[in-house]
């Protein structure tokens, strides 16, 4: 789960990380408000939205009055804001950070991510941050610093320290970056974070370090034991296709193609996208509907399935254990009744109960194209695609 800047600068302050003063806006009045409370003579006004590449996409604006807040406030409320992370769409502007303009020198990266292949954090930095980062690391991999952190130790001082001096710092900046990488790995750990990144941490011209974005995200399976940032959650932010099938217990995931799935097991669903690529057709989204789905569970399913328009073709495939056949049948055909569902359906069934289901697909009377095998529902599937669209 990701969290806005403002949320994820609040709580690595709490940990110790020097960030600027802000105050959060809901309305352009709002926002010209907050610029003078902070007072001084040059703000930055930024768009809260659950990406990064703001900056290069218009939701990042020094601004040098009240009036030029609020004006620039104006322009981004309500907006899309469309970024290089985000798709065509973009994501909803609704929340304005407003912070005292910071006076920058150089600006860093620095990354805590998990590292899969060694099983540990690790700390990502660079001496050049800044909105070019995906660049360097494109172009100049070696330029950014790598490190690993042993869970049983923690971050050391020392390899803190190590890091510091790797990044060309200097002085007082030395002490500071310890505190700020251990405050970082802290607030990871103690939070179930998956990750965090300050991009830029910058160097003030007076010489200090402060942390000028920020952006963190959690695990969703360890959410149950941290109510406090569960709470941060800002569904305006999410595909509402993937909030709403996890309302109802289904893991779903939206894609850009046109045929629908509806499968039980995540590796069923993989294997039966998979399979519709190589039959030449594009899957209009990834659905588990998980075991022992019951009728009704299977009418939601097709309820999300169905709010993307563009899903032309809908593949049910079951492969049923905990699952019965006949369960699934009676949600098709409920479905059916129910959503007045007017697109063509291929259903493979197998495993338990599969006779049943069968019989109860056969006698509904339903334009249903059944399927022996997946590698057939597939074929049938995107050939009924084709079908359409010629
Ligand atoms: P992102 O593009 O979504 O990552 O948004 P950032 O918060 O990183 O802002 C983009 C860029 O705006 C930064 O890389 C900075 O160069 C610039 N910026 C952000 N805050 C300030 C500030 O207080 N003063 C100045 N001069 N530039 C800023
Ligand atoms: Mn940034």
């Amino acid at each position: 789960m990701d969290i806005h800047e403002y949320q994820a600068k609040e709580i690595l302050a709490r940990f110790g990380v020097p960030v600027p003063r802000g105050g959060l806006a809901y309305s352009p009045e709002q926002a010209g408000y907050r610029a003078r409370e902070l007072g001084g003579s040059a703000w930055v006004v930024k768009a809260q939205i659950h990406s990064g590449g703001r900056g290069a996409a218009g939701g990042v604006k020094l601004c040098r009055s009240e009036a030029e807040v609020q004006e620039f406030a104006a322009t981004l409320f309500g907006r899309q804001l469309v970024t290089k992370q985000t798709d065509a769409n973009g994501k909803g502007v609704y929340r304005l950070w407003v912070e005292g303009a910071s006076d920058i020198k150089q600006e860093l990266y620095l990354g805590f991510v998990l590292d899969r292949k060694s099983e540990r954090i690790m700390i990502v930095a660079s001496a050049h941050g800044g909105m070019e980062i995906e660049d360097l690391a494109e172009n100049d991999p070696n330029s950014l610093r790598r490190m690993t952190i042993d869970p049983a130790v923690g971050l050391s001082e020392f390899q803190a320290r190590e890091l510091a001096f790797q990044l060309g710092l200097k002085g007082g900046q030395i002490a500071q970056m310890v505190n700020i990488l251990k405050a970082c790995y802290r607030a990871y750990r103690d939070l179930d974070a998956m990750m965090v990144e300050i991009n830029p941490l910058v160097i003030t011209g007076a010489g200090d370090l402060v942390a000028l974005d920020a952006k963190m995200s959690f695990d969703t399976n360890a959410l149950f034991r941290r109510p406090e940032i569960a709470e941060l959650r800002d569904r305006s932010q999410e595909d509402p296709r993937e909030s709403t099938a996890g309302d109802h217990g289904l893991a779903y995931v939206g894609l850009d193609g046109d045929i629908g799935c509806i499968i039980n097991g995540a590796g069923l669903a993989m294997a039966t996208m998979d399979m519709i690529k190589l039959a030449g057709g594009e899957p209009a989204n990834f659905l588990d509907i998980g075991g022992g789905a019951s009728p009704e569970r299977v009418v939601r399913a097709f309820r999300t399935v169905l709010a993307d328009r563009n899903v032309s073709v809908i593949l049910v495939n079951i492969f049923a254990g905990i699952n019965r056949c006949d369960w699934v049948a009676q949600g098709v055909v409920l479905a059916y009744r129910e959503l007045g569902l007017t697109l063509p359906v291929v259903v493979r069934l197998a495993g338990t109960n599969v006779e049943e289901g069968r019989r109860i697909i056969d006698a509904s009377g339903l334009p249903l194209i059944t399927a022996d095998t997946l590698e057939d529902a597939a074929r049938k599937a995107v050939a009924t695609r084709q079908k359409l669209a010629a």
